[in-house]
C-alpha cells in the first residue's frame, strides 16, 4: 500500500495542509486538504473516502472536491462516515446556505458524494481493502481504521486522546505494517490536549505502552504554531519507532 500524506497537520497555515491521507492515489481518509493537495486530475481519481469524524480539519475539502470535478467523473465519490458526520455536515456545511448539498446534485439519483454508515467493529469491504473501523477517544463519535489489502495492515488513528480499544483490536492483526497516530500539542500543554482530546508528547508515551510492540509509528496532526517544540519533545523521548511527518505530501511504501 502506498500512504500519500496530502495533508498531514492539525492546522492550516502556509506550508501545514490539514489532515488527508490517501491510499494508493484511490482510497481517501479524511478530506481536509483532497482539493487543496492533490491536482484535479488526481481528485477524479479518488474512489472512496472515509471521514473520521466532523472537525473542520477533516471535512473542509469536502465541500469544494465534489465542485471541482462537478460533472467529470461519471460517478459519485462514495463517502463512509457516522451518521453524526453526514448529519452534520449535510446541516451545517452543504446545507444550501453555506455550500450546496452535492449529495442531491446534479440529481438525488446520480448525485456528486453519496453517503453509507460507517459503524463500529462493522467491517466494510471497499475493492481491494478491508476497513475496520474502531470507536476512539475524541469528539463526534470518532472512530480510527485498520485498513488491510493483501498481507499488509495498516492502522489509523487520526484524532485521539489516550485511548484503549484500537490498541486491543490491533494486537489481533499479525500483519500490522505501521500506526499512524496524532500528537497535537506540546507537554506544556497538556491540559488543552487533555480537554480538547488529543495527544502530547508525554501521552503519547503512556500511549506507546499499549500498543502492538515493535511496529513503527507515524505522528501528525501537529498544530502549527507549535511544531518545533513538539520535534523537540518526541526526540528527547528517544523512541525509535517514531518519525514525525516532516512535511506534508510525503508517501510511504508498505
Ligand atoms: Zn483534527
Ligand atoms: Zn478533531
Amino acid at each position: 500500500m502506498l500512504v500519500r500524506i496530502v495533508g498531514g497537520n492539525g492546522g492550516l497555515a502556509p506550508g501545514f495542509r490539514n489532515t488527508s491521507y490517501l491510499i494508493d492515489g484511490k482510497l481517501l481518509i479524511d478530506a481536509g486538504s483532497v482539493a487543496s493537495g492533490l491536482s484535479l486530475e488526481e481528485q477524479l481519481l479518488v474512489e472512496n473516502i472515509i471521514i473520521s469524524h466532523p472537525h473542520l480539519d477533516h471535512i473542509s475539502d469536502l465541500a469544494f472536491l465534489p465542485d471541482n470535478c462537478f460533472g467529470l467523473k461519471g460517478v459519485p465519490f462514495e463517502v463512509y462516515t457516522s451518521k453524526t458526520v453526514r448529519n452534520a455536515i449535510k446541516k451545517h456545511l452543504m446545507n444550501d446556505l453555506i455550500w450546496p448539498d452535492f449529495s442531491k446534485l446534479p440529481s438525488e439519483e446520480n448525485p456528486t458524494i453519496r453517503f453509507h454508515d460507517l459503524k463500529p467493529e462493522q467491517m466494510i469491504v471497499l475493492g481491494d481493502y478491508k476497513v475496520f473501523p474502531v470507536r476512539v477517544n475524541h469528539f463526534g463519535d470518532a472512530v480510527g481504521l485498520i485498513i488491510e489489502r493483501d498481507d499488509a495492515a495498516i492502522l489509523f488513528t487520526q484524532d485521539t486522546g489516550p485511548t484503549e480499544r484500537i490498541w486491543e483490536v490491533a494486537k489481533s492483526y499479525k500483519n500490522l505494517k505501521a500506526i499512524f497516530s496524532e500528537v497535537s500539542f506540546p507537554n506544556k500543554m497538556q491540559n488543552v490536549a487533555d480537554a480538547s482530546l488529543h495527544l502530547t508528547p508525554q501521552s503519547v508515551f503512556k500511549e506507546i505502552a499499549k500498543m502492538p510492540p515493535t511496529i513503527p509509528i507515524f505522528l501528525g496532526h501537529i498544530k502549527p504554531n507549535y511544531k518545533s517544540t513538539i520535534y523537540q519533545e518526541i526526540d528527547e523521548l528517544g523512541c525509535e519507532r517514531i518519525t514525525l511527518f516532516c512535511s506534508d505530501d510525503t508517501h510511504f511504501v508498505f
